[in-house]
């Protein structure tokens, strides 16, 4: 199994790692700073490179355990002392949304008691899913306000890896369905925006509120008496 470089330092963008795997046109590392797909967050691209020789890779995945590099052409041999570069623009736009979302997630819950039921990100635009009643299209700008003032107020935001029983003790982690988490897991690693949002999360995330930009709600749809979804875009701010 892999070190996961990104679960640390969500802004290391190049890395050298050795290549533990490899699988018709996929390779394992020792270790990465590639994101893979999950929590909602697509993966990374970008590439590898070794002895003049480069590889794009353009999916990653995770399959049990081991975090697998999809590459173009024929894969480096196991043993091979890699280079491996993310593609930055993606990934940090990728930062910005999902932080945007935790910040949506967390003036819904504040300002008006509704929990998220899903959530889809890619680059600068997003949706999330809420248990959310009483909204109405009158509350979108209200909504929108409201997280724009999350990122002018420049929150920094804090990632740990806690023990399982440490995690589980903190009250405000019990809304995000953290008792959903599998008995084996030891550690849970945690999101937290510093007085706004806390969640067991995987994802990366900027360091700062103010890093998002600006936070438009481009759609609403109810898609039921209950049921609400909002769709965002991450502009500049
Ligand atoms: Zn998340």
């Amino acid at each position: 199994m892999s070190l996961w470089l990104f679960q640390t330092d969500s802004y290391l963008r190049e890395f050298t790692a050795r290549i533990t795997s490899s699988q018709e046109n996929r390779v394992a590392l020792d270790q990465t700073a590639f994101y893979p797909t999950g929590g909602g967050q697509p993966c990374d691209h970008g590439l590898l490179s070794a002895d003049g020789r480069q590889w794009a890779v353009a999916n990653v995945r995770k399959d049990g355990d081991e975090i697998w590099h999809e590459v173009e052409g024929e894969p480096p041999d196991v043993g091979t002392v890699v280079t491996g570069a993310i593609a930055w623009d993606r990934r940090y736009a990728l930062m910005r949304t999902h932080t945007a979302l935790h910040m949506l997630a967390g003036v819904i819950w504040r300002n008006y008691g509704a929990q998220v039921t899903g959530g889809n990100m890619e680059p600068l635009r997003a949706r999330m899913d809420f248990e959310f009643e009483s909204m109405r299209r009158e509350l979108v700008e209200e909504i929108e306000q409201k997280v724009n003032q999350e990122v002018t107020a420049a929150r920094p935001i804090h990632v740990s890896i806690l023990p399982r029983a440490e995690a589980f003790a903190i009250p405000d982690l019990i809304r995000t369905k953290i008792n959903l988490l599998p008995e084996g897991i030891e550690q849970v690693r945690v999101v937290d925006i510093v007085g706004l949002d806390l969640q067991a999360d995987g994802g990366t995330h900027v360091a700062n509120t103010r890093e998002v930009g600006g936070v438009k709600i481009v759609d609403y749809k109810s898609k039921g008496k209950i049921n609400k979804r909002l769709e965002i875009a991450i502009v500049d701010g």
